[in-house]
């Protein structure tokens, strides 16, 4: 018999396990219960496929949702393994024909949903030979969870119907009390818990701090056009703000969706399914985005409006980069974020955990340490290295001395009696004569005009450190207005000294003022082509035809790590196309004469 390692080679065409997959897979092929605690893109999938490959029997698998069993299924047949799914969206005949399937031992696994599964589990007493269960997104059998669903919690037959088939329970998200009530709803066994790192060192952290809309939609388009034909999501707070950032985005010549709750289902299915398609490269999405797909090559994941928990975060930019390639993530923050989110949390019904959970938002997005380790750490997870993919490890923020501009702006405030927020701050220390200004006649102020010397955005950054250093604070029940601390204090009157940040904008410097449109076709021209890119450029357009010939989106044909190294490798025979990452016997038999020919054709016209 083959080992798991072999297994993992011949279809998967990987090298080696990640950490933790082999022992999982051990500890299940020994008949025992396992659940498995690993982030989105670590990999869970392969723990009980590997053992159900290696098991007589079926192994069925529970999913909530019928398009992430559909991309799995697909995944799973394309790499050459016999796996079915019974749901609601098949005919009765087709699943009877795939109950017969099962019967004669043809399918090694069954994708189901909970609530299916109890309708199907006569039949299965009788007549199936079950390898294992495999139950996926396994907090939703928790109450305590954030994605609830009732039909979970009938899982708990299982063990009584089936005493002697191991149970695999995975999810990627689980406090203390969901995993109790993982154990405790499914009935497990004497279960090992395994738990993965939740570090994903290939996606890149970078915060930016204070950005007018104008600003953001700049860098945004830089982003995209380091990533020219390849996925991106960017997720905004509000529709309106999904509907408005696409508009200009799509004048920019950005193919780009959008995805919110105020659309049909059809309209929402439509927009996930072009972008899984590479049909649209970019969807502008509220918080709803992500959750029933597997797209393995999302090379950027951007965040226009500050989250409204460490949680939610990690798990967005967890959408990106789940092929292992390195992937950028951006958080955009300002002061208006923070009001806004401030005020849900004073709506919403756990006003302490929502206030804590923003804390430790913002918290990450001011730090001045590296940011992978605060992620970690509030995982429960501690490293003793900076990680050297953020922006805080790559370039440390410097200081100066601020206190006359701390003393400036602190000094503004008190002379308002402490009548004004952020916004109108700046204003007075940069002498802008707004409405709102000449209304209160704020422009005879003495300290009108102090900060001239500092541009308008660059006071908005310093009063958002000020706040930060606890200089400030913001009177969220006093019409928000800006109150200064006794710590403020201090050093307005030059009892204590300040640091402040130096603000870098190097990405926003405009080097020819008519740079003002962007044109992504002039930055494509642009981009060196290298013989590789044009190579690379006609394996992408193959696996393209492959993948629309089979009705499959591109990354199941083939991940753009797997093409990546065509163009580098370039190999010409079959053996070493067979030694590619992510190329097992299946797809090297089905379609390693094409991509080959490919390949000898551009080298034969070099
Ligand atoms: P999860 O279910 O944990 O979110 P998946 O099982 O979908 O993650 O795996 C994410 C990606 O990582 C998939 O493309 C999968 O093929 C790939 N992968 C899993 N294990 C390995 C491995 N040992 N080596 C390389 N790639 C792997
Ligand atoms: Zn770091």
């Amino acid at each position: 018999m083959n080992t798991p390692q072999q297994i993992l080679k011949s279809y998967y065409g990987y090298d080696r396990f990640r950490p933790m997959q082999e022992e999982i897979i051990r500890h299940v092929l020994q008949g025992k219960d396992a659940l498995v605690l690993m982030p989105t893109g670590g990999g869970k999938s392969i723990c009980f496929q590997i053992p159900a490959l290696m098991l007589d029997g079926t192994a069925i698998v529970v999913s909530p949702l019928i398009s992430l069993m559909k991309d799995q299924v697909e995944a799973l047949r394309a790499n050459g393994i016999q796996a079915e799914t019974i749901n609601s969206g098949n005919d009765e005949f087709t699943n009877r024909i795939i109950r017969e399937r099962c019967q004669r031992g043809e399918v090694k696994l069954l994708y189901i949903s909970p609530e299916r599964l109890m309708t199907e589990i006569t039949w299965m007493v009788q007549d199936l030979e079950i390898s294992l269960f495999a139950i996926d997104e396994a907090h939703c059998i928790s109450q305590w969870g954030h994605d609830f669903r009732p039909e979970y919690t009938q899982l708990g037959i299982l063990h009584e119907k089936f005493p002697t088939v191991p149970i695999i329970a995975l999810t990627a998200t689980a406090d203390k009390i969901t995993k109790a009530d993982i154990v405790e709803r499914l009935q497990l066994h004497n279960p090992q818990l395994f738990i993965g790192s939740f570090d994903r060192p290939n996606l890149s952290l970078d915060v930016k701090r204070g950005y007018a809309a104008k600003d953001k939609i700049r860098t945004i388009m830089h982003v995209i056009r380091r990533h020219l034909h390849e996925s991106g999501i960017i997720y905004c707070l509000a529709r309106k703000t999904t509907e408005k950032l696409a508009e200009k985005l799509r004048a920019n010549g950005v193919s780009v969706g959008i995805y919110h709750a105020g659309l049909s289902i059809e309209e929402r299915n439509k927009v996930q399914e072009d972008f899984v398609n590479d049909r649209i490269h970019v969807v502008v999405a509220t918080i709803a985005f992500g959750m029933g797909i597997d797209k393995s090559n999302v090379r950027f994941v951007i965040h226009y409006n500050l989250p409204q928990s460490i949680e939610s975060f990690y798990q967005e930019i967890g959408r990106g980069g789940r092929d292992g390639l390195p992937t950028e993530t951006l958080l955009f923050y300002n002061v208006q974020d923070l009001i806004t989110l401030r005020r849900f949390v004073d709506d919403s019904g756990q006003k302490e955990i929502n206030l804590e959970k923003l804390k430790r938002m913002q918290e990450y997005a001011e730090a001045q340490v590296c940011r992978r380790r605060i992620l970690l750490n509030y995982f429960n997870e501690t490293t003793d290295r900076n990680c050297g993919n953020c922006d805080v490890c790559i370039s440390p923020p410097k200081h100066f001395d601020g206190t006359e501009h701390v003393q400036k702006a602190l000094s503004a405030i008190m002379r308002t009696k402490e009548q004004i927020g952020f916004t109108l701050t700046a204003e007075i220390l940069h002498g802008t004569y707004s409405s709102e200004v000449t209304a209160k006649g704020y422009q005879l102020l003495k300290t009108f005009g102090a900060g001239r010397d500092v541009p308008f955005r660059d006071w908005q950054d310093y009063l958002l450190q000020m706040l930060q250093m606890g200089f400030l604070e913001i009177a969220y029940n006093e019409d928000r207005h800006l109150k200064v601390t006794p710590l403020g204090k201090e050093v307005l009157y030059g009892r204590k000294r300040a640091e402040l940040a130096i603000i870098e904008r190097e990405d926003l410097r405009v080097r020819n003022h008519k740079e003002r449109q962007f044109n992504l076709i002039e930055e494509d021209a642009g981009i060196p082509k290298t013989e590789n890119k044009v190579l690379f450029e006609r394996l992408r357009e193959l696996r393209k035809q492959i993948a629309e010939a089979n009705h499959w989106p591109a990354y199941i044909v083939m991940s753009d790590k797997s093409l990546h190294m065509l163009a580098t490798e370039q190999p010409t025979t079959l053996q070493a196309f067979g030694e590619i990452f992510g190329i097992g016997q299946h797809k090297r038999d089905t379609y390693g004469e094409r991509f080959i020919a490919v390949i000898k054709d551009f080298v034969q016209s070099e």
